[in-house]
């Protein structure tokens, strides 16, 4: 969920040198748009649909490298194809609308919240994601520099 999906951002922008902001945006994209779309404004059945897609990737790289220029894209789709990667647990319609794919119906939010926070396990594994990130994200733009200066 959002932890994972902002730790594998973080991951990337240290490791992939991708830009912090636009990797980031990037990686929360899919969900923020599918999820809107499906759980809050309720017009697709599922809460991965258009977002979760190659085409989606693309349209949105180019709209970004239109916007902020190739160095913000290149991180973008970087963010981007973390994010799908790392749905890929689950379903993933890379390839829709040109392949098609049976979209089961996505529970509410609230159900999801639930699910998530039943889950000890995700919620370990993703909350140490995250601190493993935030702690090497942190130590390379300066947390450990200014220590050591200082
Ligand atoms: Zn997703």
């Amino acid at each position: 969920m959002l932890f994972g999906h902002i730790a594998v951002s973080l991951l990337q922008h240290r490791y992939l040198k991708a830009d912090l902001a636009p990797v980031v945006a990037g990686g929360l994209l899919p969900d923020v748009l599918d999820k809107t779309m499906c759980q809050v404004l309720h017009v697709t059945p599922s809460g991965r649909m258009w977002g979760h897609t190659l085409l989606g990737l693309a349209v949105s790289s180019l709209i970004v490298d239109i916007a902020c220029g190739p160095r913000s894209a290149r991180a973008w789709a970087i963010g981007y194809v973390g994010h799908l990667v790392a749905d890929t647990g689950r379903q993933v319609p890379w390839l829709y609308p040109f392949v098609d794919y049976e979209f089961k119906p996505s529970p509410g939010l609230r159900e999801i919240l639930r699910r998530f926070a039943e889950d000890h396990r995700e919620i370990v594994v993703e909350s140490g994601l995250l601190a493993w990130a935030l702690f090497w994200t942190l130590n390379r733009t300066g947390f450990g520099r200014r220590k050591a200066e200082g």
